[in-house]
Formats: structure tokens, C-alpha cells, sequence
């Protein structure tokens, strides 16, 4: 049996960061990824990379969105890891009269807080993305988000872990987790067995079932996103491109319940809304998605989903309308009942860490998801903004 100090459960962005900085602090960590590193919804995520500013009052998501954006530029500009990082801005595309109202108040509510975003008009957004349609009632500019290629950053971080003395083992399913009278946990995967006094649960989609290998209920549920993409093509777009139109539907109606995370699509296999994102990636593939549902693990491409997905971003990019759709792909999400992270210590176990919860935007905020629970583990104090995302809001013990 293997000896570690932490043992990360997770390859993915949260993990495979957590990794990194432990092993940036000298601490010895191993990680354990069932798959590859990057196999789950952190490498086939959008690479979108959501940032408004610290604002005048940090909060979580500033620290998770500011916080990851700087790790991420280092890891391209200090560490010289190719991860196709570019400070891109991006613009949500306004199309109804409605949609523009909720717009307005958005930004001036935000621009009051200390944010950076801006309403343009149709000409000011189109200047600047100039394939963007005429027919817009304007659009929002993000001028600090920035896109990056899902697979290539989170493997750098797992690569930059390993270089650090960080022992990053893939293949390796965690399956049963026991607590020894000495106080450890005896940990078993495929082919393996660890021993270590520390563990940081960094499984995405999955915290739900390794909860249960500790008799404790995490209530992160699998949320199905899915994608498609264009033959690659000469550069035509240069922002990541979004659109209100969910956002002003999700503000009125966030659409959760007991078992129902916030902010998703469907209601059982019902359509409430229409959510898109998107950009051209370094390939020149116009990539985009936007479909959220509940669906178990089941990673089906729903292709009516994709139909209106496609439909919806080419009135935005009419471009698009000539085009058809090379591929599509399907990932699962890792959303909480309230839609809120869920990072800290698992308060029912001992030396227990979660950092997960991250939905629909984790790769934009896992990098600085990880550093902070590195932070928390490595130094035995709880960094303050993490009190807004303590699991002992909703983890419980299993009977
Ligand atoms: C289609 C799609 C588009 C998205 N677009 C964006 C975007 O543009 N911007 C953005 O910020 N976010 C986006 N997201 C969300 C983002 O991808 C996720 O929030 C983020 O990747 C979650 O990272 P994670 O490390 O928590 O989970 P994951 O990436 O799922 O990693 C968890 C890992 O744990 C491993 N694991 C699970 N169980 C075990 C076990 N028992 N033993 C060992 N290993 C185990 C899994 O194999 C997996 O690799 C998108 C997601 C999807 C699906």
C-alpha cells in the first residue's frame, strides 16, 4: 500500500489545479484520475473563461473568476505552457426589446458594484466583432474575459503538479474508501491501494457517489452540457459570444427546487429557455453550446437540442446559416442544489476537503477553486471568502 500525505480524487480542472498548488506549496500529493486527465467535462468544456473584475467589494466569485484568470495567464506567460490563453473580451448579444431592458439594469447594477462590462449598440459591438448580425438590439461587453483551450490548460496543470514532485496517476478509479483506527484512509482503486491522513474530493459530477464510499450525502448533481462544431474555417470571430436571452428568462424564473439545481434549460424534457455560448477556436472550428438538463449520466446528444442551439447562434452569427455541424459532443456538469460552489472541509468527517459545485462555469473558476483549497489544506486555515461556499450548507451525514 502506497503512502501520501493528500490524496486528490479528480483529474479534472479543480483536481488537477488543487495538484498543483499543493505541490507548489512542497507538499506530497497524489492524485487519482479514473480516466485520463482532462477525460470529463474539464476537457470538453467551451473554454470560456468568465471574468467582471474584483469589484468594489471581492466576494467568492470575484476571488474564483479574477483569481483563475491570473493563474491562467501565468501558466501560459510565466510557466510557457502552450494552452492557447488569449484575453479575448467577450459580448452577450441583446435580440429583443426585453432582453435589452434586463441588459441595461444588469449593467448598471453591476457598474455600480465596481464591475467591468459595458452596453453597446449594435454598430459600437459590431465594430469590434464585425460578423455579429445587424438585427441586435445591442450587446454587453466583457472586456476581461478570456478563452483557452479546455484539454491543453487543464493538462498543463497536472503536468506542472508532476513536475513539482506531485504523483499524478490516471487509470485509477477510486472505489471504496475506509477509515482506519490509526485515523487514516485506506483508499481503493483499480490495481492499488493508498493510505493518507488527508483527502480533497475534486470529482466533479461524481462527489455524489465517492460521498457515499464516506457515508455522507453531497448533493452535486450531473447536469448534461453539450457542443457542437464547424468545419474549421479562416478567423471570422474573435470574442467568446453568448446571449441574454437565458440570463433575462433564468433572472425572472431561476427555475430550482429541492432536487433541481438553478439556472437550467429544461424542466424534465421541457424546454424553458434557449442558452448559448460559444468562440472559434485556434483550430478556426466555430464552436457552441448552451443546453443544460437533468438526464443522469446518460451523455446522449440530444439533436433536437443542437438543432435549436445552432438556430439560435446563427442569428447572432449569420454566418453560421451556410455552415453545418462537423461534430457535437455531450459533458456532465457538476451542479449543487443551490447552484452555489461547494469548497472547504467536510465538517461530519476529519480532514475531508470538497472542492466542487463548480456548474456550468468551472472551467473559468477551477483554477482558483483549487488554489484555495490548497490554500486551506496546506496551511490548516480556511481562506475567509470560503465561508460562502462551506459544505456544512448542505453536506450530510448518509443514514
Ligand atoms: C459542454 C460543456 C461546456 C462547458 N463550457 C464551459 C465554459 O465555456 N466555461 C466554463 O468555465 N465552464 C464550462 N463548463 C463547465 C466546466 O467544464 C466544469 O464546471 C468543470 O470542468 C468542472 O471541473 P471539475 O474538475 O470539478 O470536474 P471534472 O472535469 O468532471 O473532473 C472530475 C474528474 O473526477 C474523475 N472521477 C470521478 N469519479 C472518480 C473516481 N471514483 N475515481 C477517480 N476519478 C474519478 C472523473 O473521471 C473526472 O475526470 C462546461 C461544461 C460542459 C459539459
Amino acid at each position: 500500500m502506497a503512502d501520501t500525505e493528500i490524496l486528490v480524487i479528480g483529474g479534472g480542472i479543480a483536481g488537477a489545479s488543487a495538484a498543483f498548488h499543493l505541490a507548489s506549496y512542497g507538499r506530497a500529493v497524489t492524485l487519482l484520475e479514473r480516466g485520463e486527465i482532462a477525460s470529463e467535462a474539464s476537457g470538453v468544456n467551451a473554454g470560456g473563461i468568465g471574468a467582471l473584475g474584483w469589484g468594489n467589494v471581492p466576494d467568492l466569485e470575484s476571488y474564483l473568476t479574477m483569481g483563475s484568470l491570473q493563474i491562467f495567464k501565468d501558466m501560459q506567460l510565466e510557466l510557457g505552457y502552450d494552452i492557447e490563453f488569449r484575453a479575448s473580451g467577450g459580448l452577450q448579444a441583446i435580440q429583443t426589446e426585453e432582453q435589452y431592458v434586463y441588459a441595461r439594469d444588469r449593467v448598471l447594477a453591476l457598474k455600480s458594484r465596481g464591475y467591468t462590462l459595458e452596453l453597446l449598440t449594435t454598430d459600437e459591438a459590431r465594430s469590434i466583432e464585425p460578423e455579429l448580425s445587424p438585427d441586435l438590439y445591442g450587446a454587453m461587453h466583457f472586456p476581461l474575459r478570456g478563452q483557452a483551450d479546455p484539454k491543453k490548460a487543464t493538462r498543463a496543470f497536472a503536468d506542472a503538479a508532476a513536475e513539482r514532485g506531485a504523483s499524478v496517476l490516471t487509470g485509477r478509479e477510486v472505489t471504496g474508501i475506509t477509515r482506519t483506527p490509526e485515523g487514516t484512509y485506506r483508499v481503493a482503486c483499480t490495481d492499488d491501494e493508498f493510505s493518507t491522513r488527508r483527502l480533497i474530493v475534486a470529482a466533479g459530477a461524481w462527489c455524489g457517489p465517492v460521498g457515499e464510499m464516506l457515508g455522507v450525502c453531497i448533493p452535486i448533481v450531473p447536469v448534461r452540457g453539450q457542443m457542437w462544431a464547424t468545419q474549421p474555417l479562416p478567423p471570422r470571430s474573435f470574442h467568446s459570444l453568448s446571449s441574454a436571452e437565458s440570463y433575462a428568462h433564468w433572472s425572472q424564473h431561476p427555475g430550482n427546487d429541492a432536487r433541481t439545481p438553478p439556472e437550467l434549460t429544461h424542466v424534465g424534457s421541457t424546454r424553458v429557455t434557449r442558452h448559448l455560448y460559444g468562440r472559434q477556436n485556434r483550430d478556426g472550428e466555430i464552436i457552441f453550446g448552451g443546453d443544460r438538463e437533468l438526464a443522469g449520466y446518460d451523455y446522449t446528444v440530444d439533436a433536437a437540442g443542437v438543432e435549436t442551439n445552432f438556430g439560435h447562434a446563427s442569428e447572432i452569427l449569420p454566418i453560421l446559416s451556410g455552415m453545418s455541424i462537423n461534430r457535437t459532443w455531450s459533458g456532465m456538469m457538476p451542479f449543487s442544489l443551490d447552484g452555489r460552489p461547494i469548497i472547504g472541509k467536510i465538517p461530519q468527517l476529519d480532514e475531508v476537503y470538497i472542492v466542487s459545485g463548480l456548474a456550468s462555469s468551472g472551467f473559468g473558476r477551477g483554477p482558483m477553486a483549487g488554489r484555495l483549497i490548497a490554500d486551506y489544506v496546506a496551511t490548516g486555515h480556511r481562506p475567509p471568502v470560503l465561508a460562502e461556499s462551506d459544505p456544512a450548507r448542505c453536506v450530510t451525514r448518509l443514514e
